[in-house]
């Protein structure tokens, strides 16, 4: 069997890893993925020494059963095994677990450092065109190409759109080699798009760079994320009401007893947290009104109180905001355009019918990650998508899929032996873009189509039995 895995970020390389771990001799694992970031993936390929993990060292083993693995890896004490590492050395781990489970694995392991640019189906296997023009044949295939590309950002003029002071991406380097954010010069007025993580990342970097000059971060709401303790809270069980809640897939519910239990717990991150083994099978069982109320409602609440910040980098967000060199305001962009060696720009605060003509000079989007598959311009999966061997999700949240990761076609029906793995199922599972769940579904995955191999060659087995027979 012919296994191949598109795109080489955790996802990619947590299946990888499982399979080469696993696979029996027969078995050829492929993975493919962008030179850049192979082995890595954008959150731990593209980051900058300042840029830390959001997760405790001592939970992020990329393997379901041994979540301490990486500050194993590391050999880290007590102390550090609860700190927020940079997100760089995660980096290094996923590579070299993947090295030393591809060198002792009895299936073959191909690594290709290329993209992928589309895939049809031939018989009952697909070919893999990838970018060099040349392609392969696989049995089974895995899309692991993580976020989407994010949406251009609506109201940004044409000539901006094409001039260094709008970044389009923070990490994106220009053909002189040198990142987009490095060429923004330490006094300059600079406008970021968003104030979720991706912007914390954004304002670390500047203020590593010695920035001086007034930042601002603009969204709907205005919120940051919130941080994490520096001491982990205790974990808590969560109460009857809670899970009744969850039971009956009651989201309206679920919110009430959440905010009664609030003020009672000490801490209410330990009540995220332990919600989040039951929230994909919550997820399942909402209706599309539901989800679509959650996403237009509470979306942005939620990710606030999900995606934390390190404690050391909220305190330094929090010491810039005191000092006045960061504002953090909440409205809309309505439009932007080059004028004068300046960037106009039209903003429309929170609350009020009139905008303000303001004026910056970068203007930086930080919109964090899309899922849209409808509108997205990703070669692969645009490819995918108009040729019908995906479908997407009509919220926006990736594609539609079975409970068994396959995807699926126009009626509905599974695409046999095309999976996804990552955050394209967020349509089946909302909480599947962090590593605490991606590194499960990995393992079950890797299990499914190990199952089916085996299978496989037992048929081949029967067979060749019954035609030696005489
Ligand atoms: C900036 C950032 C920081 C994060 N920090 C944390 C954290 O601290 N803790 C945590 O748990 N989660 C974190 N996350 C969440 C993160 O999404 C997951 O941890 C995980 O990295 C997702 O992995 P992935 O492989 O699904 O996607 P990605 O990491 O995006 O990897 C997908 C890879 O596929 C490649 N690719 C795409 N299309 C193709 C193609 N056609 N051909 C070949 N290759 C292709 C991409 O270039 C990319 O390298 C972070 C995310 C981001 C963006």
């Amino acid at each position: 069997m012919r296994i191949s895995i598109i795109g080489a970020g955790f996802s990619g390389c947590a299946l990888a890893t499982e399979l080469a771990r696993a696979a029996p001799e027969g078995v050829d694992i492929q993975l493919v993925g962008v030179p850049d970031s192979f082995g890595r993936g954008v959150a731990y390929g593209e980051a900058r020494p300042e840029h830390l993990l959001n997760v405790r060292a001592r939970d992020l083993g990329a393997t379901a059963d041994h979540p301490g693995e990486f500050a194993d890896w590391l050999n880290l004490t007590e102390r550090a095994r609860t700190s927020f590492l940079p997100r760089l050395v995660y980096g290094e781990y996923l590579h070299s677990r993947l090295q030393a489970a591809a060198q002792l694995s009895l299936a073959g392991f191909n690594r290709i450092a290329q993209e992928a640019i589309a895939i049809d189906r031939e018989g009952a296997a697909f070919r893999v065109h990838l970018v060099d023009g040349s392609d392969f044949l696989s049995d089974r295939v895995v899309l692991t190409v993580g976020a989407l590309p994010p949406q251009p950002l609506a109201g940004i003029g044409p000539r901006l759109a094409l001039h260094p002071s709008y970044v389009a991406w923070p990490w994106q380097n220009g053909l002189d080699g040198i990142g987009a954010i490095d060429h923004i010069a330490p006094n300059q007025r600079v406008l970021i798009i968003g104030t979720g993580l991706t912007m914390a990342d954004v304002v670390a970097t500047l203020h590593r760079r010695g920035h001086r000059g007034p930042i601002t971060a603009l969204s709907r709401h205005g919120q940051l994320p919130q941080p994490h303790t520096d001491d982990p809270s205790p974990p808590i069980a969560l109460p009857p009401t809670v899970l009744q809640a969850i039971n009956a897939h009651d989201l309206a519910g679920l919110v009430r007893a959440l905010r009664a239990l609030t003020p009672i717990v000490p801490d209410w991150r330990s009540l995220i947290d332990a919600l989040r083994p039951y929230l994909q099978g919550f997820w399942r069982g909402l209706s599309g009104t539901q989800r679509a109320r959650f996403l237009r409602h509470l979306r942005s609440h939620w990710e606030v109180l999900r995606h934390r910040l390190a404690p050391t980098l909220a305190r330094e967000l929090e010491e810039l905001r005191t000092r006045g060199r960061l504002r953090v305001r909440s409205g809309r962009l309505l439009r932007a355009r080059r004028i004068n060696e300046a960037v106009e720009v039209l903003i429309r605060e929170r609350g009020f019918s009139h905008a303000s003509r303001e004026e910056f000079d970068v203007v930086i989007r930080a919109t964090g990650f899309d899922t849209d598959v409808d509108r997205t311009s990703h070669p692969l999966i645009a490819q995918l998508r108009d040729s019908g061997l995906i479908t997407a999700d009509p919220l926006g949240l990736g594609i539609e899929a079975s409970p068994r990761f396959e995807a699926l076609d126009g009626n509905g029906s599974p695409v046999r032996g095309l999976y996804a793995l990552g955050p394209l199922l967020r349509a089946q599972l909302w909480e599947i873009t962090a590593v605490p769940e991606l590194r499960v579904a990995a393992r079950a995955l890797a299990k499914q189509l190990l199952q089916q191999e085996r299978r496989a060659s037992v048929e081949i087995q029967r067979g060749m039995e019954a035609l030696a027979r005489p």
